[in-house]
């Protein structure tokens, strides 16, 4: 066994409490304050320096190393879904319609656990630990919002480092990829307006209905024939609105939808044919558009000798982990924003239960975790300090 996972083993009941206390009381994003309050006296508690109120309800916590060592970024997301919780525990969620269902209180129990395991050792890193506890990570505004506010300097970061426990895979996984391992995705809608009249004197007027369905089949073209087959990307609708009656023809149709991309290359290319199909097929239906397309969030891009060194830590933890070098999801995560900025990785730590039964999706109101993997991961950030403060200079 190794001294990192002795260590994860020693504080596993307080990290098991903690995160039933976080399940207990899930608050939405940037409304984490009880919670942000709470992490804030325990890094107090644990003699770090901290400031409370950075991208609005962020907490940071600095343990501070030697100066002309590097700074390591440490980030847990800290919000909770507007969910009613379906589990019987005894640790069930307290609010009515707000569930922890992502996971982020075993981040914020597994950041709260290497923050007091590092400033309690006889043998602190060297290098500066920033524990970034970051609010708004479910509506992907939480990153920004702390970028925004400086979180990236004073002292600024070298590194950053994040995990997500996971439920689509068991507990003795770990998904640590290199390159974009989760998608950026931006969100589109289009109103379509033609001109209304009787459904038997079609000539009179101009179809909407006609023509959202030639745009909504041409724009299944643009993953088939336009984007690289050894690529991947995503156009997928969610949405389509319009008419009332069985014999009017609408003024107008409202679709919406959702992209997905692993890089800009893509993205624009997704971005320029859209456009070309929605006005090209709109001029030739003679109907007018009007497109809206909003950016969300970009990447989660890992960099690829971090990414070794990550391997080299769960490697070292000797647990018998089963280690995905090749995990990627059309998920998408805001810590791509950090990772945009600072060299990092992102890594999935399994926490699905063995009984195939037992695991829900996260964002389900049964959705659980086998809470030894915030023990693994715990121990996985402690030899990833170890790693990146002995071998970096
Ligand atoms: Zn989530
Ligand atoms: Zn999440």
């Amino acid at each position: 066994m190794s001294h990192s996972y002795q260590r994860a083993l020693s504080i596993k009941q307080q990290t098991v409490d903690w995160r039933r206390q976080f399940h207990r009381y899930p608050e939405l994003s940037f409304a984490e304050n009880r919670t942000s309050a709470f992490i804030a006296d325990r890094l107090r508690e644990f003699g770090l320096e901290v400031e409370t109120g950075v991208g609005k309800t962020g907490v940071v916590g600095l343990l501070r190393g030697e100066p002309d060592r590097p700074c390591i970024m440490l980030r847990f997301d800290m919000d909770a879904l507007p969910l009613s919780e379906q589990n019987q525990v005894d640790y069930c969620s307290q609010e009515q319609g707000r569930m922890h269902a992502c996971g982020h209180d075993a981040h914020m129990a597994i950041g709260l656990s290497v923050a007091k395991l590092l400033s309690e050792s006889p043998e602190k890193p060297r290098s500066t630990i920033k524990f970034v506890f970051q609010p708004a990570e479910e509506i992907g505004l939480g990153a920004k919002a702390m970028i925004a506010d400086g979180v990236l300097e004073n002292p600024q970061l070298d590194f950053a480092l994040g995990v997500h426990v996971w439920n689509e895979r068991p507990i003795g996984w770990v998904g640590a990829s290199s390159g974009a391992v989760m998608a950026g995705s931006d969100v589109f809608s289009l109103r379509i307006t033609g001109k209304g009249g009787h459904g038997a004197a079609p000539h009179q007027s101009t179809d909407p209905i006609v023509a959202a369905a030639q745009v909504i089949n041409s724009l299944q073209t643009i993953v088939s024939r336009n984007v690289d087959p050894l690529d991947q990307a995503v156009v997928s609708l969610g949405s389509i609105h319009g008419g009332e009656a069985k014999n009017i023809i609408p003024e107008e149709v409202q679709i919406g939808g959702t992209l997905r991309f692993y890089n800009e290359t893509t993205q624009q290319l997704l971005h320029r044919r859209i456009n070309e199909i929605v006005n090209g097929t709109l001029a030739a239906m003679n109907c007018k558009g009007d497109f809206v397309l909003n950016q969300s969030t970009k990447p989660v891009i890992n960099d690829s000798a971090l990414t070794l060194r990550a391997i080299k830590a769960f490697q070292s933890l000797s647990l018998g982990l089963t280690i995905d070098t090749n995990y990627r999801t059309l998920i998408s995560e805001d810590m791509a924003y950090f990772l945009n900025m600072v060299p990092g990785v992102f890594l999935f730590v399994g926490c699905g239960s063995l009984d195939q039964d037992k695991r829900f999706p996260h964002h389900h109101g049964c959705f659980n975790i086998d809470e030894e993997c915030m023990t693994i991961a715990v121990a996985f950030l402690l030899e990833m300090v170890e790693e990146l403060d002995h071998g970096t200079v």
